[in-house]
């Protein structure tokens, strides 16, 4: 009789099957997404703690982040009725004593004997004159066989969950390491490797968790770092190279409908409008689609130039599609497309989800029909089954939210359109390098003659008064003003409220010889749409609005821009708002006021504001306070997530990456070479699914 052997446990092995690991401890881990011995050997530590060099206790100093450890000599929990007074531990060491203390002490005290040794990591302050390690990481270090793997050395910190002890999570990824990372397979060819400095990848799996020194730890981090990068470049470069042997459409007119756009026009394109036109034109007429983003900062001209295209488009025989990423966007892009190129006889329709069912498919109809040259829309001109009867060119504006899969569903649309990216947020290279790796880019680096900078001022309640004093001045100098209201969290209800209250005290008690009008999301399409064009036309001086206005209104003369709250909104927010105003030839002002204490956070912002007009430091400013994550929303951006790269921390790796992918897919476009076996299963494994690699012959 043959007895079938259990397979020996290898990386796919879930981890509740080790030893050590029941069915409680493998909830626990799946808790952290681990599931299997191979999730565990990428889960990376937070940080490591250099317990080899303990500060003794005499030496920590205030201000210091420090690692010690000590001997437990006295524990004073806080007096019977005083939980909100902290839990103090008094210990020794050979060179002294210190204290430390914590807040949330039950399971302290419970946990904390005297006699026992603690390592510490935390902040020193002092505190009545005495050192105090304030609510320090600690561990109970026993003497012992596990000595040499919790202290003494670089010891790894794991993101914890509750019921997840360090000490438990730090001995059984040892096991793992120590057993398994040695099997992780090598994914990059040696030539890369050897050319980039890289160490191998199951090296720098076992370094990255218990480095024997700080080199092999950071050339640990550099590999799996570089991985990150190379496989998310490789996968754009993939796709951009698809899209650069694609066949596409060559839309290549005359000339005149944009001649004669040109000719109407009361201004001369800048030098920097006319270069990326030319760009964009020369896209346009070779055979191949156009995928190109552009960049220029807020006010920079980005919509004439698309304008330019559609017309392009247009004359070629085919029809074009606006996209914004919400619908009062939509609804003021039609205005302008509308005032642009209406009157060279192209029709501009607009197909938004607000609009009545009638509506709708009467604007449908004559979409498919070919009637309209040009629709504008929200992303769901692609989502939906919108029909065009031959569309040339997208242009989608407002970056961020139209991710590489939106992109790839553009192209699904059959005749593989060219598509121009609009972005108004100016972001930095590595950033654009990680969104955008699969289009080309053009800036438009310089504004209209004649654009004075914003004067930005950062205010206070106490200045309330004297702000509307100097906004009735710009009124009756003929300007006029918007006033944001407060963003309030999650709530348009309360971003209602806060903006009708406003708009009514205003009106009423502030300014009660002008016209204040209200805008807001709740709105129907032809109410905002008679509010902003009586805002346009200067009927209302003082418009209250939510945050609903932050991107793409434009009404030269409005002069004054009032944030109220401009503590609750991010960087690049007001960076927007501030560019609505400053568009005419007349002074304007930003005056962002500001209530309460300000958080760290917010007093950097308001100063990054007042201090700088560049849109990209203020994206630079805007990464490094927010981070990368939340900066532009990786889970929505359907890209593969980082284990261990930094966007900002490892910018330069970024490059390296880049140029590497490029080589390998310069030669080898779909990875068919067995020698990129193993990097093409990973890329696959990362990406999810959204490359679709041929399957190698
Ligand atoms: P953005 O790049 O933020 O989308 P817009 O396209 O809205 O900027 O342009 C901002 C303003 O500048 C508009 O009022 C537009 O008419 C005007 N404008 C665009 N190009 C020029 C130019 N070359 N000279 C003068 N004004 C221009
Ligand atoms: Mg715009």
């Amino acid at each position: 009789m043959r007895q079938t052997a259990a397979p020996p446990p290898g990386l796919a092995t879930p981890l509740q099957f080790l030893r050590g690991v029941g069915p409680r401890r493998a909830a626990l881990l799946e808790k952290k997404g681990l599931r299997t011995v191979e999730d565990a050997l990428f889960f990376l530590p937070l940080r490591h703690e250099d317990r080899t060099r303990l500060t003794p206790l005499r030496a920590l100093q205030p201000g210091q982040t420090a690692t010690c450890s000590g001997t437990i000599v006295g524990l004073s929990p806080p007096p019977p009725g005083r939980t909100r007074q902290p839990f103090t531990v008094m210990l020794r060491d050979a060179s002294g004593h210190a204290t430390a203390s914590w807040f949330g002490w039950r399971y302290l005290a419970r946990a904390l004997e005297r006699g026992q040794r603690l390592v510490l990591h935390g902040r020193v302050a002092r505190y009545r004159g005495a050192i105090v390690l304030q609510q320090p990481d600690w561990e109970i270090v026993e003497s012992g066989e596990d000595e040499r793997l919790h202290t003494g050395r670089l010891v790894p910190v794991y993101s914890l969950t509750e019921g997840l002890g360090q000490r438990a999570l730090r001995a059984l990824m040892w096991r793992i390491v120590d057993q398994f990372a040695g099997q992780v397979a090598e994914v990059l060819p040696d030539a890369a490797r050897a050319r980039r400095r890289l160490v191998g990848l199951a090296q720098a799996l076992a370094d990255g968790h218990f480095p024997g020194t700080e080199e092999a730890l950071a050339a640990a981090r550099r590999r799996l770092a570089f991985d990150d990068f190379l496989l998310l470049q490789l996968g754009l470069a993939i796709l951009r190279a698809r899209t650069t042997r694609a066949r596409g459409l060559s839309l290549d007119p005359r000339g005149d409908l944009v001649g004669r756009l040109r000719a109407r026009l009361p201004y001369r394109l800048t030098a920097a409008q006319e270069r990326v036109w030319e760009e964009i034109r020369r896209d346009m007429a070779a055979p191949h689609p156009m995928h190109r983003l552009l960049q220029g900062d807020v006010g920079s001209g980005k919509t004439v130039v698309a304008a330019l295209a559609v017309l392009t488009a247009v004359e070629a025989g085919y029809q074009a599609a606006v996209m914004a990423p919400t619908e009062i966007l939509a609804e003021q892009h039609v205005v302008t497309f509308r005032d642009l190129i209406e009157p060279l006889g192209v029709r501009v329709s607009l197909l938004t989800s607000a609009l009545k069912p009638r509506e709708r498919a009467a604007a449908r109809a004559a979409l498919a029909a070919g009637e309209v040259g040009c629709a504008v829309g929200t992303h769901a001109l692609v989502q939906e089954g919108v029909a065009f009867r031959r569309l040339g060119l997208a242009v989608v504006d407002e970056q961020h939210r139209f991710g590489v899969e939106q992109r790839a569903r553009l192209r699904g649309k059959g005749e593989h359109p060219d598509l121009l990216v609009m972005t108004a947020t100016p972001i930095p290279r590595t950033l654009a390098l990680t969104l955008y790796g699969d289009l080309d880019v053009s800036v438009i680096d310089e504004l209209p003659p004649g654009r004075r900078p914003v004067v930005t001022a950062a205010r206070t309640e106490a200045r309330r008064r004297a702000i509307y004093r100097f906004i009735g001045e710009q009124v009756a100098a003929g300007r006029q003003a918007y006033v944001v209201c407060p963003l309030v969290e999650e709530s348009e209800a309360l971003d209602l409220k806060a903006a009708t209250d406003m708009a009514r005290r205003l009106a009423g008690e502030v300014f009660p010889h002008l016209t204040v009008g209200l805008l807001h999301g709740r709105l129907g399409v032809e109410d905002k749409d008679a509010i902003m064009r009586r805002f346009k036309a200067g009927e209302i001086h003082v418009l209250v609005s939510t945050t609903v206005i932050e991107v793409g209104i434009d009404v030269p003369n409005a002069s004054v821009m009032l944030v109220e709250h401009a503590e609750r909104f991010g960087l690049s927010q007001l960076h927007q708002l501030r560019g609505r105003v400053g568009r005419g030839p007349w002074k304007s002002y930003c005056i962002l006021l500001t209530a309460g204490r300000l958080t760290e956070d917010g007093r950097r912002r308001i100063e990054g504001m007042v201090a700088t007009h560049d849109g990209f430091r203020i994206a630079e400013v805007d990464l490094a306070l927010r981070g990368p994550g939340e900066f532009f929303g990786t889970r929505q951006s359907g890209l593969p997530e980082f284990r261990v790269a930094d966007l900002l921390r490892d910018a330069a790796l970024l490059e390296e990456a880049r140029r590497e992918a490029l080589a390998i897919v310069g030669k080898d476009p779909e990875l068919r070479d067995p020698g990129h076996r193993a990097l093409r299963a990973e890329l696959l494994a990362r990406w999810r699914g959204k490359l679709a690699l041929a399957s190698a012959g």
